[in-house]
């Protein structure tokens, strides 16, 4: 295993101008329920309107001029980060997803000109697919999370959270296959070492912390979600965000559906900010006591990509169902 804080520092050269540096902004009622200052940076104001932009650019910009293509498997944002970047250097970009993936995503990333599959029912077959699409279109494949350029990218919100605050206690990271926090956690303990870096991901399929239990990539099986930009494996394979993840993070920690539901209201009543189940974990761990933490503190609102009318739904208090998950509704304040 082969990662280091220079990556993140080269990773910032590439991607600047093109995944900006984000707004990291104090939460009044966060601050209050949590007793410590909190502070979240502001991912969901990206271009793309998620941090995944930040990996994609830095993959698909330090390709070199004879790749025709590139291809990639995603629960939505990975997708849409990749198209993005593919679209500026003037690549064909496919992008591969399961039927899991909401179709606000999938409109979005179509929109940027990329050609889209859906196949199967869980993230595992989409990444088969685009496993197979290298051997058979001689693309390039950019794995979401596994790949040292998409880990250099997202680490480089750690730089600028730590550079904005250095005395953050602790981060709260939203984790899937965990190269957000494999790269938050390697830029932030290089400028602090004993910052607490910890993982939140939902009840539903916690593959990384199941992995981290078990001492290997394992699988789980694959739910729908509120937090959907969480769901998938990470890969039995996997080579570099699971030892990153297992040496970094400090804890991981879950929250239910009920706890994600209630965090997208907090962070859209108290603070006015609209942003999907994926993205609010940091605040639904602290929110429902599943996490004690030493302030000040610092979250990723990861991403804002939602379908509105589901959002609009939740926000009035109304019942949802996302695939075969009925999640109950209940009104803020109420
Ligand atoms: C991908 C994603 C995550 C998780 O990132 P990983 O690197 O897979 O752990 C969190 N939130 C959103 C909105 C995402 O799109």
């Amino acid at each position: 295993m082969d990662f280091a804080l220079s990556d993140i520092l080269a990773a910032r050269r590439v991607i600047r101008g093109v995944a900006d540096a984000t707004p990291f902004v104090p939460s009044p009622f966060m601050t209050k329920a949590a007793g410590h200052d909190f502070l979240l940076k502001l991912e969901n104001m990206q271009p793309i309107g998620a941090f995944k932009l930040r990996g994609a650019v830095n993959a698909v910009m330090t390709l070199p001029d004879t790749v025709g293509g590139v291809t990639c498997c995603s629960t939505g944002n990975h997708g849409r980060g990749v198209a993005y970047a593919a679209a500026r250097r003037g690549m064909k970009a496919v992008i591969c997803m399961s039927k899991l993936v909401p179709e606000a995503k999938v409109n979005g990333i179509r929109a940027l000109g990329a050609d889209v599959r859906i196949i199967g029912t869980t993230q595992d077959e989409a990444m088969h697919e685009s496993q197979r699409l290298c051997e058979a279109e001689g693309l390039v494949e950019i794995s979401p999370f596994d790949d040292a350029k998409v880990i250099a990218g997202q680490g480089t919100i750690g730089l600028e959270m730590l550079e904005a605050r250095p005395d953050l206690a602790t981060l709260l990271v939203p984790l899937s296959g965990g190269g957000l926090a494999a790269g938050v956690a390697v830029a932030a303990k290089a400028i602090n070492p004993k910052i607490r870096v910890i993982g939140i991901t939902m009840e539903r399929g916690a593959a990384m912390y199941e992995s981290i239990r078990a001492g290997h990539p394992v699988e789980v099986p694959e739910y729908a979600s509120l937090a959907d930009s969480l769901g998938g494996g990470i890969g039995l394979q996997n080579r570099l965000s699971f030892p990153l993840c297992r040496d970094h993070l400090d804890e991981v920690v879950l929250v239910t559906e009920e706890e994600i539901r209630h965090a997208m209201q907090v962070l859209y009543y108290e603070d006015r900010i609209v942003a999907e189940g994926g993205s609010v974990v940091g605040l639904a761990a602290v929110l429902s006591g599943n996490v004690t933490v030493d302030g000040p503190v610092g979250t990723i609102v990861t991403g804002r990509n939602l379908d509105m009318q589901v959002f609009n739904r939740i926000m009035a208090g109304e019942d949802v169902r996302i695939g075969d998950l009925e999640v109950k509704g209940r009104r803020y304040g109420a």
